[in-house]
């Protein structure tokens, strides 16, 4: 049976071009060493190092090269002001992902969590009344949601902060790539990227900081990314993000257009049950992602039933184990338990197609019909 992948906020394919890469880097000297190998090791680290600060307009000694996007987060919570600047506390928006809110549960300093509108924007008045207090903070808030694909008015955001001297870090994980991004537009003290959500392989990721901020490592040993972040750089990796990230800004207007394949479905899904709910449709939103819910559903049971149909979609918040728990995201955002407790994520790529979405439609049409009439 034919597979539709419809699943690319988990991990997107591998791209050729990153496959390729990857290979091409596979054996290679350290970038560390002065012979030749080593310092044909090293051009290719900072001409990946330069593709990759592109993603986010940024200069390429800005980039850190990190395991992962969840690295990259959690080196970015000990973010400071250059040269000693103070962070006395920290504002995480509540629907950040894990890797931040799990980072920021175990910072020796106090945490306080920013709600979310109903459709999963940050509450403005409520970051506004938290800041205030003029104690600096380092306010943390995603680009783009993974589950829902709300995107987050950053530029609004990193006004605010800059006016109380307070930092901002963005998670741009699920954005990145997906969307041209500048961080001095965003006005962000530091972003984070992850490789594998743009086409590159897991495990390889960068944290990308403003010039005015500075990072204390979390890892040390040897001095590489200019003491940012110690240990033999994994230039495969490296070499395989950098290619990913060249061919998804080139395919920056394809992905735009995924949004009338995305609401042609979402209208489809409609059709069949009008009281699906579909979250966070009236905000700006990631034009590949759809997370919508229908009361009496089971998320668990419908992602296994559209996966024996050949259809891989995510419930939205999975943990490692691969067990679905109820989203914080979906809970923040105020939505009824029995509702986000039958809710599916599609997220689309330059796979997709309409056949695709058709197929998606059409089984979910089945079992939510099956299901319903079992009640
Ligand atoms: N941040 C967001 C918003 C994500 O969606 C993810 C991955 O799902 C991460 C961080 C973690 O990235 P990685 O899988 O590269 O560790």
């Amino acid at each position: 049976m034919s597979r539709t992948y419809l699943d690319y906020n988990a991990t997107a394919p591998l791209r050729a071009e990153a496959r390729e890469a990857l290979v091409a880097a596979l054996d290679i000297g350290n970038p560390s060493s002065v012979h030749e190998e080593g310092r044909k090791a090293r051009a290719l680290v900072e001409t990946a190092r330069a593709d990759v600060a592109a993603l986010v307009s940024a200069p390429a000694e800005t980039v850190v090269f990190t395991s992962g996007g969840t690295e990259a987060c959690n080196l970015a919570l000990g973010l400071r002001q250059a040269p000693a600047g103070e962070i006395k506390r920290l504002m995480v928006s509540a629907i950040e992902h894990s890797a931040v809110l799990a980072a920021a549960e175990e910072s020796v300093l106090p945490v306080e969590l920013l709600p979310v509108t109903a459709d999963g924007v940050v509450d403005m008045a409520a970051l506004d009344a938290a800041l205030q207090d003029e104690t600096p903070a380092l306010v943390c808030v995603m680009l783009a949601n993974n589950e829902t694909g709300t995107i987050q008015p950053i530029a609004e955001i990193a006004a605010k902060t800059r006016t109380h001297g307070s930092l901002l870090f963005c998670d741009a994980v699920q954005a990145a790539g997906k969307m041209p991004l500048d961080i001095f537009a965003l006005g962000a003290d530091a972003l984070s990227l992850s490789g594998h959500k743009l086409g590159a392989p897991m495990g390889i990721g960068a944290l990308v900081t403003h010039p005015a901020v500075v990072v204390p490592p979390q890892l040390l040993g040897g001095g590489q990314e200019l003491g940012r972040r110690a240990g033999s750089e994994n230039i495969s990796g490296i070499a395989a993000f950098a290619a990913a990230a060249k061919a998804a800004m080139r395919d920056f207007n394809d992905f735009a257009n995924l949004a009338d394949l995305r609401d042609d479905m979402e209208a489809a899904l409609l059709a069949v049950q009008p009281q699906t709910q579909i979250f966070g449709k009236h905000a700006d939103r990631l034009a590949n992602t759809s997370c919508f819910a229908l009361g009496g559903l089971n998320s668990e049971t419908l992602v296994m039933a559209l996966d024996l149909a050949g259809v891989a979609v995510s419930a939205g918040s999975a943990c490692s184990s691969g067990k679905v728990s109820r989203s914080h995201v979906l809970a923040a955002m105020g939505a009824e338990t029995h509702i986000s407790r039958g809710v599916v994520r599609v997220s689309l790529g330059w796979q997709s197609n309409r056949e695709d979405t058709e197929k998606l439609v059409d089984e979910w049409s089945k079992l939510a019909g099956r299901a319903l009439a079992a009640e």
